[in-house]
């Protein structure tokens, strides 16, 4: 049998059924090799033992009694900008370094509801802002197929996690593609849902009308297991949709596949191109028809999310003011305490944020920065539109390049930020997303991109497990 570190949800959720070994058994093995080998990664920054044992035992009594759903006793992590009740909650900054979280996300208590075992928190790009980690303020996580590498961000705990065996699943979140990206640089399956598909209430906020939850599996079957279970209605979060999710079993062949042209250009680096054409071709040669669409607004998304989701953030970000959460600096006078406080608890890319935030919302900057960005998303919804009625999917790359040296791009922002060019205008379009693995440059894992229509994650999934298995 293979270890139990290397099971799948669903091979767990069999050995579990058949009392091959116990969820207490699997907690441990995970626990143990976490702490053997999660110092070279940093994958996590705190463990839920306690709770995590707790769950174990409880998850035992449910399967002896016969009632083990599939997720009961499978162990997982979170992201750290997610709260679990009664543990730390930092969002990677320092701000929050001894925060507690006063209560579970709506995502995680539906977890709990299904009888999963929490084993930690992953590290996170501070705030969710980055795409490689390095913005965390407790140390970069590395890539596990190559530790001078960066896991991506701004979930790369989560990822990292996960393909190295410290985790079944783990939920992240994606505001510009933080879920897509660094399941794509550590080959593991990673979904963005649709805008609303998955309660936000205890996501720490980042940019409120981009943010998501999503999960993060070794496989596409284990990604909708995870998925059914987090998603719907949450009377705690009014973007909530009234959703649930149905399987689909429509088949590759006839499928109409849209390769947006834009994506094919021009920065695309060639191995990666290779890469998501030999996926593409694996479907055409099982029947799907691949048509060509355009999004002509493409390139405007990046100058787009770049005001939104600073805009936002400023807002956002206002509520940690040394009074209300966490780091709170002594000082003579209020502005003081506010001053001191997020002057010395922020990190330099929230800072940035906060102040091109700031000027974009800024009386007589507006209309033209933040009101015009909305009008280009609108613009770049519209092109999705018209390609849905082409095309049942979109595939194309998630990143241009795959993951990338540390330091690399730490001392350039805007370079970092095209690491998510062809994350971000789904986004915007609140589209849900998915990372396929789909071949490695060397050692470095390389993910085709498979977006559908607003909540149509089950196709997306039943075209995602089919061209797995071609793939494979
Ligand atoms: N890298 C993008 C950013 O920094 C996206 C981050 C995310 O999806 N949380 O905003």
């Amino acid at each position: 049998m293979a270890e139990l570190t290397e099971l799948t949800i669903r091979q767990a959720h069999e050995g579990l059924k058949k009392k091959e070994f116990s969820s207490a058994d699997l907690a441990k093995a995970h626990l143990e090799k976490i702490k053997k080998e999660d110092k070279k990664i940093n994958s996590y920054l705190s463990l839920t033992e306690k709770l995590a044992m707790f769950q174990a035992e409880l998850a035992d009594k449910k399967i002896a009694s016969g009632n083990c759903g599939e997720l009961t006793g499978i162990p997982c992590s979170i992201k750290d900008a997610i709260m679990v009740e009664g543990e730390k909650c930092t969002a990677g900054s320092k701000i929050l370094e001894s925060y507690i979280a006063p209560y579970d996300a709506t995502a995680v208590k539906k977890l709990k509801e299904n009888g999963s075992v929490i084993l930690g928190k992953n590290n996170t790009d501070e705030f969710t802002m980055g795409s490689s980690t390095e913005n965390s303020a407790f140390g970069v996580t590395k890539n596990p197929s190559d530790l001078d590498r960066v896991a991506g961000g701004s979930s790369g705990g989560s990822a990292a996690s996960v393909a190295s065996g410290m985790a079944m699943y783990s939920l992240g979140s994606d505001t510009g593609g933080s879920i897509r990206q660094p399941a794509s640089f550590c080959g593991v399956v990673g979904l963005c849902p649709t805008y609303g598909a998955v309660s936000r209430y205890g996501l720490i906020a980042h940019a409120s009308s981009l943010d998501q939850i999503g999960p993060f599996a070794r496989n596409v079957d284990d990604i909708e297991i995870v998925f059914k279970a987090i998603a719907g209605k949450d009377r705690l979060d009014a973007t909530s949709a009234d959703y649930s999710y149905k399987k689909s079993d429509e088949n590759l062949n006839g499928l109409k596949i849209g390769l947006p042209k834009e994506y094919f250009a021009k920065g695309l680096e060639k191995e990666v191109e290779n890469i998501v054409r030999n996926a593409i071709e694996k479907a055409r040669e099982a029947g799907a028809e691949i048509v060509e669409i355009s999004l002509p607004s493409f390139k405007y998304a990046l100058a787009c999310y770049y005001i939104i989701d600073p805009s936002e953030i400023s807002a956002n970000l206002a509520r940690f003011d040394g009074i209300k959460y966490g780091l709170s600096e002594d000082g003579d006078k209020l502005l003081d305490v506010y001053l001191k406080t997020r002057g010395r608890g922020f990190g330099a890319e929230v800072k940035r944020r906060i102040m091109i935030g700031t000027h974009c919302l800024s009386s007589g900057y507006y209309d033209a920065y933040y009101k015009k960005a909305q009008e280009v998303r609108q613009l770049i919804k519209k092109d999705f539109e018209k390609a849905f009625e082409k095309a049942d999917l979109i595939f194309c790359p998630v990143s241009p390049f795959p993951a990338f040296k540390i330091g690399e791009k730490t001392e350039d922002p805007l370079s970092m930020y095209l690491a998510d060019i062809y994350t971000i205008p789904a986004k915007l379009a609140g589209l849900p997303g998915l990372s396929l693995p789909a071949g490695k440059i060397g050692k470095l894992p390389v993910g085709l991109q498979i977006i559908g229509n607003h909540f149509q994650e089950n196709k997306i999934i039943s075209a995602a497990s089919q061209i797995e298995k071609l793939l494979s």
